[in-house]
């Protein structure tokens, strides 16, 4: 699947690319074809020198953190998928400051500062991501956002990665200025608190609300569609009898009509297919345009 100039291909794989991978290991849907290459960098330099081998030739460039909020396309992807997570080192915690690397899990940074005696993630625990995903889609669950404790991002301006203070005001829900299309984020600095005494037990009671009420043993990116001003997706969705419905192997889940599932042996083509179908039924019957949380491939891809 080499369609680059056979050196630019040859340096990718020399930096540690492998060829002709299934999307659909790499995201949580489970779908989606073959990427031409994927890279995890070791760290900032290789990235650099990946991203600067990609615009030398013009070949595309997708990133991913733990893709847990993707649908890629079954066509796959022609290019090179830069995938930053499970490479980065171990977060390091001074006083009530974080600073972890783009690639850390979510869930597992939201453990490890409740078992130090700080509070501030104990709410995100359970959201299957990277700390760089997150901060790019502003992940947010029962009232918790990665906002409010974000102070600083390093980001990538220029062939090089600095840090910035992180620009708060343009975050919203699911709404970050640090986000793939042309900006990566390779790190993060973290204001905690101290635990009240209550950090524990929230993460918990998060943690047993997730296993209760989300389709956990079947691959799904979380929640579909974002919130609708004033309502609730999952209870539109619901409302118009559409729990249950299935094209191909997607399904709007029976247990939160809110998440598209893969039953197993869905496409890519069979979620966005009942993506629009629910779409088109909650709009005729409500009014409401649900508007996709999930990020698809095609808007993803970024000649750098
Ligand atoms: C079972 C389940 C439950 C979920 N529950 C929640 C929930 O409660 N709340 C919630 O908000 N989300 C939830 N999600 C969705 C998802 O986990 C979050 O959006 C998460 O933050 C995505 O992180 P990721 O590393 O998987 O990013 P990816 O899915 O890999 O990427 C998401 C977007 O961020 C960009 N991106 C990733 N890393 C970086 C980076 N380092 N720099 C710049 N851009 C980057 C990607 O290009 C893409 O545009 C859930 C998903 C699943 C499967």
């Amino acid at each position: 699947m080499v369609y680059c100039r056979e050196n630019i291909a040859r340096a990718l794989l020399d930096l540690g690319a492998r060829e002709n991978v299934p999307l659909a290991d790499l995201v949580s849907f489970r779908v989606g074809g073959p990427a031409a290459f994927v890279l995890q960098p070791k760290g900032e330099e290789e990235l650099c020198r990946a991203l600067a081998l990609c615009r030398e030739e013009h070949v595309p460039v997708l990133l991913l953190g733990n893709g847990t909020n993707v649908l890629p396309s079954d066509e796959g992807f022609r290019g090179l998928v830069i995938q930053l997570s499970g490479n980065d080192r171990s977060p390091v915690f001074e006083g009530e400051k974080v600073v972890a690397g783009a690639g850390c899990s979510l869930t597992a940074l939201a453990k490890e500062s409740v078992q130090r005696g700080l509070m501030g993630l104990e709410r995100l625990c359970g959201i299957p991501g990277t700390v760089g995903g997150a901060v790019a889609m502003n992940a947010g669950a029962y009232g918790g956002e990665i906002k409010t404790a974000l102070r600083r991002v390093r980001v990538y301006r220029d062939g090089a990665f600095l840090w910035e203070d992180a620009r708060l005001e343009e975050m919203g829900y699911r709404k970050s200025p640090y986000t793939w299309p042309g900006t990566i984020v390779s790190a993060v600095e973290l204001q905690l608190l101290p635990d009240d005494g209550t950090a524990a037990a929230t993460m918990a009671d998060c943690m047993k609300k997730r296993r209760e009420k989300q389709p956990l043993s079947l691959p799904s990116a979380g929640s579909t569609f974002k919130r609708p001003g004033g309502h609730f997706a999952g209870a539109l969705i619901e409302g118009c009898g559409l729990k249950g419905c299935t094209i191909g192997g997607a399904q709007v889940s029976e247990l939160h009509a809110g998440f598209i599932v893969n039953r197993g042996g869905a496409t890519a083509g069979d979620i966005e297919a009942l993506m629009r179908h629910v779409q088109d039924v909650v709009f005729n019957e409500t009014g409401v345009h649900l508007e996709p949380e999930v990020k698809r491939l095609e808007d993803l891809t970024c000649i750098f």
